[in-house]
C-alpha cells in the first residue's frame, strides 16, 4: 500500500491534474522535461513561500495589478486615475526592492563591481512601471471608453471534449459595434520564444463556448503598454479546430504519459541558463557552460 508509486521521487507522474492553459502548453512546447518538473506534484514543488520574483516579472505583475485596480473602478461607473495607478505601483515596487535587496543584489550581473545601489534600482524600476501605466492611459484606454464591461482577472476554466482548459483574460467588453472584444495587457518586449498565436486562440475559443456563437464578431487583442500597439486577430472556424486539436493532442500526452523519460529535454543555453530546474538536469548542465552565440 506505501510504494509511494506517485510521489516523483522514482521519476514518474501523474500529470493529468494540469489544466490546459497557453501557460502549460508554452512551457511543454519548448520543453517538455521543464514541463514535467514544474507540475510534478511533490512536496518541494508545492511550497513557493521562498520564491522571489525576478525584478523584470514582478514589475509585470505590479502593471497588471495597477491597471486591473483601475478597471475595477471603470466597472462600478466610476473615474479611472493615472496617478491612483503610479502610486500603487510606486509603493509595492518600493517594498518589493526593500524585502529583496540582497536576493536582488545577488541577482545582477555585476561585472563591474559596483555595489548594489537599492535606491537608484527602485526609481529606475518605478519609471519603467511609470512609463507603461502612461502608455496604457493615454494610447490604449481610448480604445474602451465607449465599451460595455462584461468581466475581467477572471480565471475561467471550461472543458472542450471533456479536457479542463483554464484562461484568465485581462478584460472582456462589448465594443459599440456588438463586437465581443478579449484583451490582455502585455508588459514584456517581444519575446522570440514565445507563441502568442495560441494564447490567442485559447481566448477565442473560450469566448465562443462561453458568450459569442458568432465567430465572426469575436475579437481577441494583446495590448502592448511598453508600445501602446495591439495585436489584433479576428478568429476562424480553422483557428477554432486548431486550438482544439492542440488542447486535445496536449491533455492525451499529459494524461498518457507519466514516466519522467517520456518528457524528453529540450536544451539550449539561453534557455538552460535561466531554467530553475537546471540543478536537476544533466543534460542542460552540459550545454549552460557553453557560450551564448554572439549576435
Ligand atoms: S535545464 Fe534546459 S533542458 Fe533541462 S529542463 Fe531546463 S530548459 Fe529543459
Amino acid at each position: 500500500m506505501s510504494t509511494n508509486s506517485n510521489s516523483g521521487m522514482d521519476g514518474s507522474e501523474q500529470l493529468a491534474h494540469v489544466n490546459w492553459s497557453a501557460s502549460a502548453a508554452h512551457l511543454f512546447e519548448e520543453c517538455p522535461r521543464r514541463f514535467f518538473y514544474r507540475y510534478q506534484q511533490t512536496e518541494s514543488t508545492k511550497d513557493y513561500s521562498g520564491y522571489t520574483p525576478s525584478p523584470g516579472v514582478y514589475l509585470g505583475t505590479v502593471v497588471h495589478e495597477s491597471l486591473a485596480g483601475q478597471v475595477t473602478r471603470w466597472s462600478r461607473g466610476e473615474n479611472i486615475h493615472l496617478q491612483t495607478a503610479t502610486d500603487y505601483a510606486k509603493d509595492e515596487l518600493e517594498r518589493y526592492v526593500e524585502e529583496n535587496a540582497e536576493t536582488i543584489a545577488d541577482r545582477i550581473d555585476d561585472t563591474d563591481e559596483e555595489t548594489f545601489d537599492s535606491d537608484s534600482f527602485t526609481r529606475s524600476l518605478v519609471q519603467t512601471a511609470r512609463n507603461h501605466i502612461r502608455q496604457f492611459f493615454r494610447v490604449i484606454w481610448p480604445h474602451f471608453e465607449n465599451h460595455r464591461y462584461i468581466a475581467h482577472e477572471t480565471r475561467q476554466t471550461f472543458d472542450v471534449a471533456e479536457e479542463p482548459v483554464t484562461v484568465q483574460p485581462d478584460l472582456c467588453t462589448r465594443s459599440p459595434e456588438g463586437d465581443f472584444v478579449v484583451t490582455d495587457w502585455k508588459t514584456s518586449a517581444y519575446d522570440r520564444f514565445s507563441n502568442p498565436t495560441i494564447q490567442m486562440q485559447a481566448y477565442a475559443l473560450y469566448a465562443y463556448e462561453a458568450y459569442e456563437p458568432e465567430l465572426n464578431r469575436i475579437r481577441v487583442q494583446l495590448a502592448h503598454t511598453g508600445s501602446g500597439e495591439f495585436d489584433r486577430m479576428v478568429p476562424t472556424t480553422e483557428d477554432v479546430r486548431q486550438i482544439r486539436d492542440r488542447i486535445t493532442n496536449d491533455r492525451a500526452f499529459w494524461t498518457g504519459e507519466g514516466d519522467i523519460e517520456s518528457y524528453e529535454t529540450n536544451p539550449a543555453v539561453q534557455k538552460c541558463s535561466q531554467c530553475s530546474y537546471l540543478h536537476r538536469c544533466t543534460d542542460g548542465q552540459a550545454v549552460e557552460g557553453e557560450d551564448l552565440e554572439p549576435n
